[in-house]
């Protein structure tokens, strides 16, 4: 697979062009269909910018994106064409407008070919839970890429784009890349705009990109990140270039090592792979120092408390009456938005529309919903006290490599247990990249996270950057 920086090189000496470029794309989204990792492909579209990105690009003026093939997760808008969230409540629901992260991607001049199956509404650590179906594993087909952004991790990995967006409310940027073997970033929240994102759980969710290398990732974050008066909960933070940091030693850099991500619940072969990563940065000068996350054994529950709550509500608006599907067979009003939602949506958003609803309701709002509230709070002070002494942080991305497919499926605790190392990111806000890190005794790609303090991307985009250097 190629990364952006060879495709832009080819550009630049004349090699290729941009249209080949996209050809060779939609020649391999045909030959690995079978994956299921898009769940629509615009070939018409995407030649024809193709076509004019190649056309600026001789008049000397085409943006920093040019000869990049984007995929974006079917939760991002793009004016008239399909957005599902993987649902059949959404299942003929056309976006009447584009996502500003669509719009920043296409005014820098990536060609955008297709969009990525997801677990439903992004609740999912396997997409599994899609409406259209489960994604595979190019590495084992029989197991699982991860998710919920898994269509998007397949993407990038077997070249049906150069990169993709995902959305991270709880890892599903870093575990798909870590089980796919890509790049994963989740930004800072507030870093990228949310305007045309499909929201899941508010305080939480991230757009974030999937590549092949720390500077791919660098490079559509560079376009992607930035305040939009469209959505409020951007933040006014300028951008700084991220570039900038790349191809640098890592001497004196401070990294902190949570014992707590270390525990039992680690795979040994993880664990030994991280460790020879941790080596890696000792021999190049790095200052290791291990820290304490101590609410970390609270991640786990205070996520699914808060995350399941605000998509309890978020989710409401699916009634009917107003979006996508509606049941055929109804006798009024009630009947209408229970069967219309009962129908529409799967079984694990059911299960989360439940738990978040009886999380908020009079009785159990105190024991459940505030008392979550209060936890966070103390989970992101853990996170700000250790970025005191530290200037990032390693972990392991997910306490195991990919498992199989159905293995989980009637264990949702087991399921949420895969987000342990993840989770603790989005309720700190703070940002997080997932790269590879070898692959265990099945050649079943690890991943290994950085996190960084917010709006602390360049750090951990550098430490990625000096790992693929450096290995
Ligand atoms: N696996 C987590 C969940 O199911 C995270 C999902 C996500 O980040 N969208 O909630």
């Amino acid at each position: 697979m190629k990364s952006f920086d060879v495709l832009q090189s080819e550009l630049a000496e004349g090699k290729t062009t941009c249209e080949n470029i996209t050809r060779e794309y939609l020649g391999r989204i045909e030959e690995k269909r079978h994956l299921n990792a898009l769940l629509s492909v615009f070939p018409e579209k995407a030649l024809e910018q193709a076509r004019a990105v190649d056309k600026k690009y001789h008049e000397g003026n085409a943006g920093a994106l040019a000869g990049m093939v984007v995929t974006i997760k079917d939760l991002i808008c793009m004016k008239e064409e399909r957005v599902t969230c993987g649902s059949k409540i959404l299942e003929n629901f056309i976006s009447l407008y584009d996502a500003t992260v669509v719009q920043r991607l296409r005014s820098a001049d990536a060609v955008i070919i297709g969009k990525n199956n997801m677990d439903e509404f992004a609740m999912g650590s396997s997409t599994e839970n899609s409406a259209y179906g489960r994604v595979k594993l190019p590495q084992d087909e029989d197991r699982v890429p991860g998710g919920s952004s898994g269509g998007s991790a397949v993407a990038v990995c077997t070249g049906m784009s150069t990169t993709s967006l995902g959305s991270d409310t709880g890892g599903s940027i870093r575990q798909p890349a870590a089980f796919c073997g890509v790049v994963g970033l989740k930004p800072t929240y507030g870093r990228v705009s949310r305007y045309g994102l499909v929201a899941y759980a508010s305080s939480f969710d991230s757009i974030g990109p999937l590549a092949l290398t720390a500077k791919d990732a660098a490079s559509v974050l560079q376009v992607i990140a930035g305040h939009d008066a469209n959505d409020s909960t951007s933040a006014k933070v300028s951008v700084p270039d991220y570039h900038a940091q790349m191809n640098k030693e890592v001497k004196g850099l401070r990294v902190g090592i949570p014992k707590e991500y270390f525990g039992e619940a680690l795979d040994s072969e993880i664990r030994q792979s991280v460790e020879k990563k941790i080596d890696l940065l000792r021999s190049n000068g790095a200052v290791l120092e291990e820290v304490s996350l101590p609410h970390t054994e609270y991640t786990i529950a205070t996520y699914y408390i808060l995350a399941t709550a605000e998509a309890s509500s978020n989710l409401a608006r699916y009634d009917g009456a107003r979006y996508g599907f509606r049941s055929a067979a109804t006798s009024d009003l009630s009947d209408m938005y229970s069967k219309s939602r009962s129908e529409g949506f799967g079984a694990e958003v059911k299960r989360r529309i439940m738990l978040g609803t009886y999380v908020l309701s009079a009785g159990y709002y105190d024991a459940y919903y505030r008392k979550g509230q209060k936890v966070r709070r103390l989970i992101k002070e853990d996170f700000d006290h250790a970025f005191q002494s530290v200037d990032c942080l390693l972990t392991p991305t997910s306490p195991s490599t990919s498992f199989k497919a159905g293995d989980k499926m009637d264990d949702p605790l087991q399921m949420y247990l895969s987000d342990i190392y993840t989770t603790s990111v989005n309720l700190a806000g703070i940002p997080g990249i997932s790269i590879p890190c070898g692959t265990d005794h099945q050649g079943l790609p690890i991943g290994m996270q950085i996190l960084g303090p917010h709006f602390g991307e360049s750090t951990i985009l550098k430490v990625a950057d000096f790992f693929e250097t450096a290995s």
